[in-house]
């Protein structure tokens, strides 16, 4: 499987390489050279396969040979071991329930997928590889999970120090083993920054093999597209056309669907579902693209003002806006408009959505008879407790994987947002 920069389609890699540095050397990002379009046969008949042969399926299609079917089975099997129940509010709305994994957060899936493939090109190489990831939440929990006790993978966590919840914390700091987390005086910004410059540094690569898991890594995107399939399976008996919301905010979830409609998933149409950082909407509107510095907001894993897959979703498209805008519409909330829609799926169905998923649920407020829509339900709701219990002013219950964390003792490494502090203590371990 070869991928190519978006900044240069005449520079490709293989997949080992694009999966290990995650960003090309131009600042591009990877695409697949080709987008296979898988036979008839398996989508008609897609019911008759579980999750995670529908998982296999899609990815082998991609992958090809690159990795031994066998091979390419067992980091499946691993990765998606947890389900995507839809779950229907109504006749023509669904829940798509992403969060049945340990961090309790779509990022999972991907997380997940993008550790038993890492582990998998490394298993030869005899230096462990070290992987740095900044997080401002959600990311740094879904990839603790992903690469806990992972031979030959160690994993230093950089978060902003009192800038993420409680629960989050825990989920970073109370693993140990082979995740080690480092609090930052800082923002999540800064966390980034010293990510960044340690890539760059010559001492610190001659003492670690180093890797990044961030957001724009291919393979976070490729397992991504499976859940879509998966849905697909359990509402194709409704025999309706399918529409998918999907809350977003550096529209890794959203290229995933595009690409599983690229290979050739039956979706009628898209909505890029987004918080008052509404860059995206904006710009299917206008066709205007102008990135800004992001707002907070109560769905805070969306507060992105450049979103980083978007080139990519020019990529697809070949930069037809027209194309695009056939395909995607936008949507957005600010914070009062997405309490009232935690409201409205409450007493109307007694559904429970966070406050991501809650903006998902309200742009599928005008379907069209025919038509049936999925919005993305992207985090448990016990994860944006406060927000969610002073608006429903109900108590959630909080399940045990959480609730078991949350006696855990934290343990992290303090430390100013400096470089020569971070590469001192990257140096001495
Ligand atoms: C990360 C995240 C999102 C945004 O997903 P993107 O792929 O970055 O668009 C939405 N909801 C939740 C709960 C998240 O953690």
């Amino acid at each position: 499987m070869q991928l190519y920069s978006t900044n240069n389609p005449s520079f490709k890699v293989e997949l080992k390489e694009a999966v290990m540095q995650s960003l090309a050397p131009d600042k591009g990002l990877y695409m697949p050279e080709v987008i296979p379009v898988l036979d008839k046969d398996f989508i008609e008949n897609i019911e008759n396969y579980s999750f995670q042969e529908i998982a296999y399926t899609v990815s082998k299609k991609l992958i090809g040979d690159y990795i031994p079917d066998a091979d390419l089975q067992n980091i499946v099997k691993s990765a998606i071991d947890f389900p995507a129940p839809v779950h229907m509010l109504s006749e023509n709305i669904g829940a798509l329930e992403l969060w049945h994994g340990p961090s309790l957060a779509f990022k999972d899936f991907g997380a997940r997928f993008m550790a038993a493939l890492m582990s998998y090109f490394i298993k030869n190489e005899n230096q462990n590889t070290t992987i740095l990831v900044a997080t401002s939440g959600d990311t740094g929990g879904a990839v603790a999970a992903g690469f806990y006790k992972t031979p030959g993978i160690e994993v230093i966590i950089l978060y902003p120090s009192g800038k993420v919840s409680d629960l989050q914390e825990k989920q970073l700091t109370t693993l140990g083993e082979n995740i080690t987390a480092v609090e930052i005086e800082g923002t999540f910004d800064d966390c980034q920054a010293l990510v960044k410059e340690a890539f760059l540094d010559n001492e610190l690569n001659k003492k670690y093999h180093l890797s990044s898991a961030n957001s724009i890594n291919i393979a976070r995107l490729i397992p991504q597209s499976f859940y879509y399939f998966e849905a697909y399976k359990q509402v194709k008996k409704f025999g309706k056309e399918i529409v998918f919301s999907v809350p977003s905010g550096n529209f890794g979830n959203l290229t995933a669907g595009l690409l599983a409609k690229r290979m050739g998933l039956p979706v009628k149409r898209f909505i890029a579902a987004t918080n008052i950082n509404k860059i995206v909407p904006e710009y299917l509107s206008s066709g205007i693209y102008n990135p800004k510095p992001s707002q907070a907001t109560i769905s805070n894993a969306m507060d992105v003002g450049n979103p980083s897959n978007f080139v990519r979703i020019l990529d697809l498209y070949n930069k037809d806006f027209v194309a695009i805008s056939k395909d995607v519409s936008g949507f957005w909330l600010d914070d009062n408009e997405t309490k009232e829609a935690m409201k409205e799926a409450y007493q109307k169905y007694r559904y429970i959505c966070d406050p991501h998923g809650a903006i998902g649920y309200k742009s599928l407020h005008n379907l069209d008879a025919n038509e049936i829509g999925l919005f993305l339900e992207t985090a448990h709701p016990a994860k944006f407790l406060d927000t969610v219990e002073s608006t429903l002013d109900i108590k959630i219950e909080i399940p045990e994987g959480l609730a078991s964390i949350a006696d855990k003792t934290k343990q992290a490494i303090k430390m100013e947002s400096d470089f020569q502090s971070f590469k001192s203590y990257l140096l001495l371990r």
